[in-house]
């Protein structure tokens, strides 16, 4: 048995207060976040984190090596050798793997749904959620995700979890598809179908599953134009932060 020092008060903890706030986004894929989360950093002079793209760069790390999105610890260990960087830019993130710019590649389809499985392993996702915390603990920050205001700041002083039915999110998706890589050939039933299967294994996963925070404002979009969204958003957050600027 190894001797401890157990009679020695513990070190105290200390906590920096942030400086600046932290606006969460949430929601379902196609929502809109990443549109929302940049009109609002641009807005209120935050940077915009999409943490969607921590796990498609290192789902694309894990396609690149053959691993499989089921090898929870193999996963883990690729995480600890990886860098993945998001540079916030005027319209969602440059990111890069590895020194690599992989802010394209990482939308292609097999990337996205490779996001989507490596997503549920509850170790990984701690990982993720510790690399999410450190990005965003100064504040400052529009960060966008799927359990931002649940799991990575769930102290943020403004919680948005923006919503709409999967067919107007399908349909959205499906508009924009000329400029979204690797989806060129898609048909608009099969992005709602994608969409589908990504939602329910976000919903049903065990860790961190995609639901609203309780002191969340929930801002349903299906009958909303793209300004009606960013003006609702713009007024939640003016509500919310005690010096808005
Ligand atoms: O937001 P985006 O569609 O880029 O996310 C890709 C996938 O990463 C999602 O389908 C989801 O499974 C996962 N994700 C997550 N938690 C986050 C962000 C993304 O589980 N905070």
């Amino acid at each position: 048995m190894t001797a401890t020092n157990s009679f020695l008060p513990p070190e105290p903890v200390v906590v920096q207060p942030r400086q600046r706030p932290v606006i969460a986004i949430d929601g379902p894929a196609g929502a809109g976040k990443s549109t929302l989360a940049a009109h609002l950093a641009r807005t209120f002079g935050f940077l915009n984190l999409e943490t969607g793209a921590m796990y498609r760069a290192l789902a694309l790390k894990a396609i690149e090596n053959d691993y499989g999105f089921d090898e929870e610890e193999s996963l883990l260990d690729l995480a600890a050798k990886t860098r993945i960087k998001l540079e916030p830019q005027h319209e969602g993130n440059c990111v890069t793997l590895d020194g690599m710019d992989v802010s394209r590649r990482i939308r292609d389809k097999d990337v996205t749904s490779g996001a989507s499985q490596i997503s549920v392993h509850p170790r990984l996702r701690a990982w993720m959620v510790d690399e999410q915390r450190a990005l965003g603990q100064a504040g400052g920050v529009v960060m966008e995700g799927r359990d931002i205001g649940t799991a990575v700041f769930p102290d943020a002083e403004v919680k948005i979890f923006l919503d709409a039915a999967p067919e107007v999110r399908g349909n959205r998706r499906y508009q924009q598809n000329p400029g979204t890589p690797g989806q060129s050939n898609v048909t608009e039933s099969a992005l709602v179908e994608e969409m589908r299967e990504r939602d329910a294994r976000d919903r049903n996963r065990i860790e961190s599953p995609l639901k609203p925070a309780s002191d969340a404002v929930i801002l349903d979009s299906t009958n909303l134009s793209l300004e009606q969204v960013l003006a609702a958003a713009e007024e939640i957050v003016r509500q919310h932060l005690p010096t808005p600027k």
